[in-house]
Order: structure tokens, then C-alpha cells, then sequence
């Protein structure tokens, strides 16, 4: 079972996960039988375990599929439901302060975002778009109904520079029995900027400042705004942002996932029309599960594009080289041709 090991010296957690090392990966074969042999495509259901939820593809005939998006349990999962199983490992007996660790009990979901062997957001139809939003948000209330799990992240990784093993467009859902240091990080500095700023919220704040600017803007609409943030840390970076203040994704609307679904849709073919062939990561940042509505935290979506290299730097300081300008970067995604909004 894998297991979460605490770095007492960063108080960051790591995931040991051996299991994961015998994933396939399409990136490593020849291209010929990527899609011949892909457990995501249409007629291939059984090359994976039982759905978990499928969505519908209501005009389908006898020839075409049934679905449109599908949730599956992760084959080689990083986290595991409680299997009581568990043992802790014996940490040396002298200085057990020194290795805390505690089951990686959880869920691990794949979000399959389309029955076609599609590799792209701007492959979507806006169907698939919008079932796989309803996902996102249906999946993380299953999450929260989860004794052990206190935070889910939702990510998407679209390349092999973005750390994707199949190629088939997909997003996932980890839910983790605790909140993640870096997370942890950003909603301490949301919830410092409200008590100084007479109970302001910082993402209200910046997505005012921004839309009033507008040289960052890349798209928006009545409910939602798109940019490339000021400090952005990856070539053509964008936040995507809901307007009405919201602390947690899995009480979205509807018709907000409706809006939603445009706005992802819209952002990800600009970014994949300016960069051919970009890698990318996707990740929504939302409250952990065992807070309500907050007034400081605000949800939102962070597309990082893999142009670059994270290296020595990077990983010796956080600080990131960015050879971008956001102000350029919003400037080739505004003029990227999108679909209309
Ligand atoms: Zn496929
Ligand atoms: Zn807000």
C-alpha cells in the first residue's frame, strides 16, 4: 500500500507509491499503436476498472458510443481506500520524531474525457467539455462524503513534459487524508491578506485589479475571467477565475459548469494554438473538505505550460525564470485564433 512519508526538515509530505513504477507508458512506444492499444477509447471499457460514473452521449446511434466522459478508479493509484491493512514501518528506534508516516488512505480517480482518442483540449466537443466539468464536481462530493479524506486535488497533465503517461485527453482526482503543505501556504496567505485588508479576498481583489487593467486579460465572460498573473511562474501561465466569490468547486451551479466549460475549453485551444504541441498542467485549487464556505478562499484554476525546464534553480530556490512576459504571453493568447466566446 503507499504510504506518506513527512520530510521533518521542509514539513513537506511525499507519496512512496512503488506500484506507480509499473504504469505503461504510451510516450516510450511507437506512435502507431498508441491509439490500437489505449485503455481510454471506445471499446476498450473493459481494459478498465468499472466505472465509477459515466455521462451520456444522448444522441448516440448503434455505431457510436454510449458515453461521453467516464470515471474510472486509477489502475496504479497513488493513494488507496483503508484496507486495514496498513502496518507502519518500524522507524529506527532511536529518533522516531525523525520519520513520521501514516497511511496514503484515499481515492484516485481517472476522468475520461472522451470516448475518441483525442490528445488535446481543442479536440473537445463541448459536451465532452461540459460532462467533464459536471465530473470534476460530482467526483469531489463523492470525495468529501470520504471519512479519511480531508483535501482533493483535481489536475489534468496533457504532454510527456507534463508528466502525462497516456496520451488520451484524461484529468484526475486524488483525494489525500491531509491538506498539502503548499496548499496549506496559499490559503495562510489568502486568510492574512483578509485580516489585514478589512476582510477583503485576496482572489476577489486581484481578478477587480486585473479586469480593470485588462492588459492581462485573456478571456472573460459573465462568469469568469481569464489571465496570465503578474508574478507568473511558467511561459503563458493563466488563472482562471469564477467572478462570484466561491470557496469550494463542488458547490458549483449548472449553469456555472455550463460557463465554465466554455471558458476551459476557450483558454486551453488558445494555448495549444499559440504553442503547437504544448505540454501543459491543469490543477484546481479548492477549500479542504472539512471547512464551509469561506470568505477568504476563493477557487480557481491554474493552466502551467511545460515550455521551459524546472531545473537547478528552480528546485534550490522556488524561484522560477519565466522568459515570458504575462503581459506578452496574454497579449499572443488573446490573439491566438479561439473559438468565439
Ligand atoms: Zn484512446
Ligand atoms: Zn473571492
Amino acid at each position: 500500500m503507499p504510504e506518506l512519508r513527512q520530510d521533518v526538515v521542509s514539513g513537506r509530505w511525499v507519496l512512496i507509491a512503488p506500484d506507480r513504477d509499473r504504469r505503461p507508458n504510451e510516450f516510450r512506444r511507437t506512435a502507431v499503436h498508441r491509439a490500437a492499444a489505449c485503455p481510454f477509447c471506445h471499446g476498450h471499457e473493459s481494459a478498465t476498472p468499472q466505472a465509477l460514473a459515466v455521462y451520456p452521449r444522448p444522441a448516440a446511434t448503434s455505431l457510436q458510443p454510449t458515453w461521453s466522459v467516464r470515471v474510472v478508479p486509477n489502475l496504479y493509484p497513488a493513494v488507496q481506500a483503508a484496507a486495514g491493512g496498513y502496518a507502519p514501518p518500524q522507524p529506527p528506534p532511536t529518533a522516531p520524531e525523525l520519520y513520521p508516516t501514516r497511511a496514503a488512505t484515499g481515492v484516485h480517480e481517472v476522468i475520461i474525457e472522451s470516448p475518441r482518442h483525442i490528445v488535446g483540449a481543442a479536440s473537445q466537443t463541448a459536451e465532452e467539455t461540459f460532462w467533464t466539468c459536471m465530473a470534476y464536481r460530482d467526483r469531489l462530493q463523492a470525495a468529501r462524503q470520504h471519512p479519511d479524506i480531508r483535501h482533493a486535488l483535481i489536475f489534468k497533465n496533457v504532454g510527456a513534459d507534463a508528466g502525462a503517461s497516456l496520451q488520451h485527453l484524461h484529468s484526475q482526482l486524488v483525494g489525500l487524508p491531509l491538506v498539502p503543505t503548499e496548499f496549506d501556504r496559499e490559503w495562510s496567505r489568502a486568510l492574512a491578506y483578509y485580516d489585514q485588508h478589512n476582510r477583503t479576498c485576496l482572489f476577489c481583489q486581484l481578478l477587480q485589479t486585473e479586469e480593470k487593467d485588462g492588459s492581462r486579460v485573456v478571456w472573460q465572460s459573465d462568469q469568469f475571467v481569464a489571465y496570465c498573473p503578474f508574478a507568473s511562474r511558467f511561459a503563458m501561465e493563466v488563472w482562471l477565475l469564477p467572478r462570484r466569490h466561491c470557496s469550494h468547486f463542488e458547490i458549483t451551479s449548472d449553469d456555472t459548469l455550463e460557463d465554465l466549460a466554455r471558458a476551459i475549453h476557450d483558454c486551453l485551444t488558445r494555448l495549444e494554438l499559440a504553442v503547437p504541441s504544448v505540454s501543459y498542467n491543469m490543477v484546481l485549487h479548492t477549500s479542504p473538505f472539512d471547512t464551509t464556505q469561506q470568505d477568504h478562499y476563493h477557487w480557481h484554476l491554474e493552466i502551467l505550460p511545460r515550455i521551459s525546464t524546472v531545473a537547478g534553480l528552480e528546485w534550490g530556490t522556488g524561484c522560477h525564470i519565466n522568459p515570458v512576459d504575462p503581459l506578452e504571453a496574454a497579449q499572443r493568447l488573446r490573439t491566438a485564433r479561439g473559438p468565439a466566446a
